[in-house]
């Protein structure tokens, strides 16, 4: 039995409120890597941040340069380069919910993994996630190359220049260490932060 003192809540309202604007659910921020070596780069890269803007309960704040990366872990010249930018969100998703829209947008693009290091249409990684340190191998935070990588670091800089890596330091310092090498920017790209 329904309780009679308890209002109906209409369902149309409860379902066009986004979960990110309420501000009593106290949403967190993540940061987001993206990457792609398969078919339209951009085009792939700027429909995966449109994506995550579509998921209730997340907000992208803030969408960093293009920066272009020669692919680790093959033969040079046998696979395309990869295009990377960094994402800055605000979510009241929790961590492992955040991953699995990650991972549906891999799959909404088709991604192909045949091999480890194989081509990708696109990659979806979770970098950090408010300060939560975690090893889980099914979601491990920070993202557990994220400080290593130029990749991720460079257009997180740009955005974010302050920013720490929980438990590793400021990513300016850890950009410092790691250096630029076989990553440029593409400043003739640019990736739009959805409305
Ligand atoms: P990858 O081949 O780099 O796309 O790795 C995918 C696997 O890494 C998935 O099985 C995830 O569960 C796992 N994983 C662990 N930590 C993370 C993270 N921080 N972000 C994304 N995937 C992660």
């Amino acid at each position: 039995m329904s309780d009679p003192t308890v209002q109906p809540v209409p369902t149309a309202v409860v379902e066009q409120v986004d979960a990110a604007d309420i501000t009593l659910s106290n949403p967190k921020r993540a940061v987001i890597a993206l990457g792609s070596n398969l078919g339209n780069r951009l085009e792939t890269i700027q429909g995966a941040i449109d994506l995550l803007e579509d998921t209730p309960g997340v907000r992208v704040k803030a969408v960093s340069p293009v920066y272009e990366t020669e692919p680790w872990g093959v033969e040079p010249g046998t696979q395309p380069s990869y295009f990377n930018a960094v994402v800055l969100v605000k979510t009241t998703l929790p961590p492992s919910s955040l991953l699995e829209r990650g991972q549906a947008i891999e799959e909404a693009f088709d991604r192909v993994r045949e091999e480890r290091w194989g081509p990708r249409t696109i990659d979806v990684d979770i970098v950090a996630y408010a300060d939560v340190v975690s090893s889980d191998p099914l979601l491990t935070l920070p993202h557990p190359r994220a400080h290593e990588r130029a990749f991720v670091l460079a257009p997180w800089h740009d955005v974010e220049p302050e920013a720490q890596l929980p438990g590793l330091g400021g990513i300016a310092e850890l950009l410092a260490g790691v250096g630029r090498t076989g990553v440029a920017p593409r400043v003739d790209l640019e990736l739009r932060l959805p409305e």
